[in-house]
């Protein structure tokens, strides 16, 4: 897997103050989509153990704490990001299981594969759903269309 940016520190992606790792690869090529420059698979930069070690250190840190890590993109659950998330995910729920996890994804929950649905066991929350232009609204919490949809999992 392949990412784009990690902000150890984040307070607009969820609730409360968080770590925000946004991946690289979307299939969905919504129009008027924000972050066109994550679509390609092997844009950006390797996600290497260091990073994965890095997020767990940030999200055990007890001088700045944080609620959990938001996963977006791109997105988390393309096909090709799904081995490395769950890996990512697994890791956080044993050795930081009071954070949360939140993800972004274009796909809705009934389009999921047995593989990607094996990442949202692991998640608190999930948005759901491709960026519509037309449903659009820029006052929106946490999703840029109205078709998006927050479920709250745990
Ligand atoms: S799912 Fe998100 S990143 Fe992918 S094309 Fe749609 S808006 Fe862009």
């Amino acid at each position: 897997m392949n990412y784009h940016r990690y902000y150890p520190v984040d307070v607009v992606n969820g609730t409360g103050t968080r770590c925000t790792l946004f991946v690289a690869g979307c299939l969905h090529q919504c129009k008027g989509c924000y972050n066109k420059s994550t679509w390609k698979i092997d844009s950006g930069k390797p996600f290497t153990q260091v990073i994965e070690n890095q997020i767990i250190t940030d999200l055990q840190d007890q001088r700045i704490v944080r609620q959990g890590l938001s996963l977006s993109g791109g997105d988390p659950l393309h096909p090709q990001n799904v081995a490395a998330i769950l890996q990512l995910v697994k890791r956080i729920k044993l050795e930081c299981p009071d954070k949360d996890i939140w993800l972004w994804t274009g796909y809705t929950l009934d389009q999921l594969t047995a593989n990607q649905r094996a990442v949202v066991n692991y998640l608190d929350v999930i948005v759901d759903g491709k960026f519509i232009q037309a449903l659009h609204e820029p006052n929106l919490l946490w999703r840029g269309s109205h078709n998006q949809v927050i479920h709250k999992l745990a």
